[in-house]
């Protein structure tokens, strides 16, 4: 096992495997920007290391510094949790070329993945079911024209070096292909380096369903059920839970096998999500993989009771997985509320200082944080200040208890989210789990704000 493990990361995610790492006995080196000089992480690990300016370009996405900072403290592994350099292929080359250990899957196994359409060729022939549209690239409009024409429009042109919800136009005609491919080719190539784009039927009213799967360096991959994350905004995930409501057994006993086929087809180690939507009709289909770990992932920890940062860092130590398919069980059921620094409805950031942070409590309750009395939330990174997980015994249950638990946090001094998962909880779509990846921007435009 490792003696020393380096964060290359901030915010909920450090914190998280900071106290992981503390709970394996084992020590922890942050990484800071100038911004984060009193930052939780900062405080938190072992040791600290400034390694730059407040934008991410120059700290936390710098390759340099952050090898420089494993260096200065003999750090042995290097964990790059969510975001930033945890799907970058280079930097995990980097980390092994320098003889660290990197706490992910392999660097070919993330180019495979990173690019989306060698994911789809490769899920193809490990006969993961793909959204219909174009074999591979679409080279030029003709080619666009007749892929689109074949799969039947609405159409969905996406950037294979596409991320984060950018690098996609849905197009729904003939009349307004061409521009939309030629606009998407631009815009990629600008974005991402890479102009390789390709197309998709766009699936109408899908359900964003993911498979959590684990996999070790002995050849042994499990998964760990599956999530809904329909509720988005923006492509952004607002609400996560597990179980999904709208999966029977048969649908999960597939789509997870679906998901341990993907995983074994590009020889998996570690932590991976396989995304997938799911029509009403309970088809689905891969849109791809996170080579990484996920925000939402504490809701499959509470089902399965697998904590999934410790099986990360063990695997990359090189220990098998001590349990089999069979051995892993679903308990309950689980949801997460994203907390945000900004407007509820308008969705304007709210950086500045919390005047006063109580976070809720009693059973079954679980705070993912790194908020504290008095402490400011820089206005450069990411908007989400906080994780609200719970738990029980069924969804119904756990609702309620969302619901109490949302209740009695308090964050004065900045604006959150927090009337925004009130007024959802309450939402009776939501309540009789009758949603789909619309649900939410539906809903926000019907109240005319
Ligand atoms: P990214 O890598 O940018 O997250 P994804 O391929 O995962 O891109 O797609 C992000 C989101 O875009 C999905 O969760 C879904 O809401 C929407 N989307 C992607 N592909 C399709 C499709 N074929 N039909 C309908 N919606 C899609």
């Amino acid at each position: 096992m490792f003696h020393k493990i380096l964060i290359a990361n901030r915010g909920e995610i450090a914190v998280r495997i900071i106290r992981a790492c503390k709970e394996l006995g084992i020590r922890s080196v942050a990484v800071y920007s100038e911004a984060d000089k009193d930052a939780m992480h900062t405080r938190l690990a072992d040791e600290s290391i400034c390694i730059g300016p407040a934008a991410g370009a120059k700290s936390y996405l710098n390759i340099a510094a952050i090898m420089a900072a494993a260096e200065l403290t003999d750090a042995e592994a290097i964990h790059p949790g969510y975001g930033f350099l945890a799907e970058n292929a280079s930097f995990a080359e980097i980390v092994g070329e320098s003889g660290l250990s990197w706490i992910g899957p392999s660097p070919e196994s993330m180019r495979i993945m990173g690019d989306k359409v060698a994911a789809k060729h490769k899920m193809a022939e490990a006969n993961v079911p793909l959204v219909p549209g174009s074999d591979g690239a679409v080279t030029d409009v003709e080619d666009a024209k007749r892929v689109a024409k074949v799969a039947g429009f609405p159409v969905i042109v996406k950037a294979s070096a596409g991320g984060g919800g950018r690098g996609m136009k849905v197009v729904h005609s003939e009349a307004s292909l061409a521009n939309a491919y030629s606009m998407c080719r631009t815009e990629a190539g600008a974005a991402f380096g890479d102009d390789t784009v390709f197309i998709e039927k766009y699936l109408e009213e899908p359900r964003h369903i993911e498979v959590q799967v684990l996999g070790d360096k002995h050849g042994n991959i499990v998964h760990l059920f599956e999530r809904e994350c329909s509720m988005q905004r923006n492509n952004q995930k607002v609400l996560e839970e597990a179980p999904s409501p709208f999966v029977d057994e048969e649908t999960r006993a597939k789509i997870c096998a679906a998901g341990v086929a993907a995983a074994s087809a590009v020889n998996y180690v570690g932590a991976g999500t396989i995304e997938f939507l799911m029509n009403p009709d309970k088809s689905f289909y891969f849109i791809e993989m996170n080579t990484r770990i996920q925000v939402e992932h504490p809701v499959t920890e509470w089902i399965t009771g697998v904590d999934l940062i410790e099986w990360q860092i063990r695997v990359a130590a090189g220990e098998p997985l001590p349990f089999a398919q069979s051995d892993i069980k679903m308990k309950g059921h689980a949801i997460e509320c994203r907390i945000n620094a900004e407007h509820p409805f308008k969705f304007t950031p709210s950086p500045g200082t919390v005047q006063l942070y109580h976070a809720p409590g009693g059973r079954s309750v679980r705070v993912d944080s790194f908020l504290y009395t008095g402490y400011t939330i820089p206005p450069y990174y990411d908007s989400m200040i906080a994780k609200i997980i719970t738990h029980a015994r069924d969804r119904q249950k756990c609702i309620r208890r969302m619901q109490r638990a949302i209740d009695e946090l308090v964050v004065l001094g900045v604006t959150t989210n927090q009337e925004l998962h009130q007024r959802l909880l309450a939402n009776p779509g939501f309540q009789k789990a009758d949603f789909n990846i619309h649900f939410l921007e539906r809903w926000l435009n019907q109240m005319h704000l």
